[in-house]
């Protein structure tokens, strides 16, 4: 089902970011396109899995898009404005609607804090509530994810890579937001966790009114997951549009040699969006 014609989230227009790198031989620098061009829009209540492989510029693009780094030029649009004319004072309360979860917990959460201190430190920083209201929420938080009230003192390093992206989605929601973008974040899992993080995902998006936008390499996990996909090929978007539909009929060549690829891999589960036979038979 492809929910791209109701209202977008969020919408970028025209985004482009360029890194300087140095040379590795000879000195000197040289421009990279990260991405350019980037039109896209997010439907509120979607999964947009945006696909394509490393170096594409996917994750620079969800860092522009969570607001961590700034694009050179184009525009974002999140609720009627464009967050990249805005001052840092107005987007102070932009910041904690959307929010970015890596592929590596562990790298990505303080390993000194307890969980609980994890969960309400972003409750602390926006000033919200007191102490003792902001741990009672921590906790609800921790249990809502599927971690024990128990666990509340463990620190990162105590839990499984699965508990830890657990506790790292308990966190990014303690601020109700509306966008969650995963870098790869479901990639280093073994399946049978992914599958339980994935129904995770599904009961707070219905919980929280979540969107979702998920950069993924696997596009198999794509077809699975997503209501909807772009592929970035050298920093463009080649192709956009409902995932059932792409994954069935990929239009662009790269696209079609993306799913290739697929060929090799093992068969779709029951229940996936789009069947094996299915992609197999849309391959070039
Ligand atoms: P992907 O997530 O698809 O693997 P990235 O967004 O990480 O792609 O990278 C896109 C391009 O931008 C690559 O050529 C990469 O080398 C370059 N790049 C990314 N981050 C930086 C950075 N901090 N400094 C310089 N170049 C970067």
């Amino acid at each position: 089902m492809s929910v791209s014609r109701c209202n977008p989230l969020i919408s970028i227009r025209n985004l482009a970011k360029t890194y300087t790198q140095r040379r590795a031989i000879g000195g000197g620098r040289f421009a990279v396109d990260a991405f350019r061009g980037v039109d896209l829009d997010v439907a509120e209540g979607s999964t947009l899995a945006i696909v394509g492989e490393s170096g594409a510029g996917k994750s620079t693009l969800v860092r522009c898009l969570a607001l961590l780094e700034k694009p050179d030029a184009g525009e974002i649009f999140f609720g009627g404005a464009n967050l990249l004319a805005l001052g840092r004072k107005q987007l102070f309360p932009v910041r904690r609607q959307i929010q970015l979860i890596f592929q590596d917990p562990a790298s990505a959460l303080n390993p000194g804090m307890s969980a609980a201190e994890i969960v309400e430190e972003p409750l602390a920083i926006q000033r919200e509530g007191t102490p003792a209201g902001r741990r009672r929420r921590a906790i609800e938080l921790l249990e809502q994810v599927g971690l024990s009230a128990g666990s509340a003192g463990k620190r990162p390093l105590d839990f499984s890579g699965g508990q830890r992206q657990r506790l790292a989605i308990a966190r990014a929601l303690a601020l109700r937001p509306k966008l969650l973008i995963f870098d790869e974040a479901l990639s280093s899992l073994d399946l049978a966790t992914r599958d339980s993080i994935v129904a995770l995902l599904d009961r707070l998006r219905a919980e929280y009114g979540l969107t979702f936008v998920h950069v993924l390499h696997d596009l198999r996990l794509a077809s699975e997951i997503a209501t909807d996909a772009a592929v970035l090929f050298e920093g463009r978007i080649v192709e956009r549009a409902p995932a059932a539909q792409m994954f069935a009929r990929p239009e662009h060549p790269y696209t079609r040699s993306l799913l290739s690829a697929l060929k090799s891999l093992r068969p779709a589960r029951e229940g996936s969006r789009v069947e094996s036979a299915e992609l197999v038979e849309a391959l070039p």
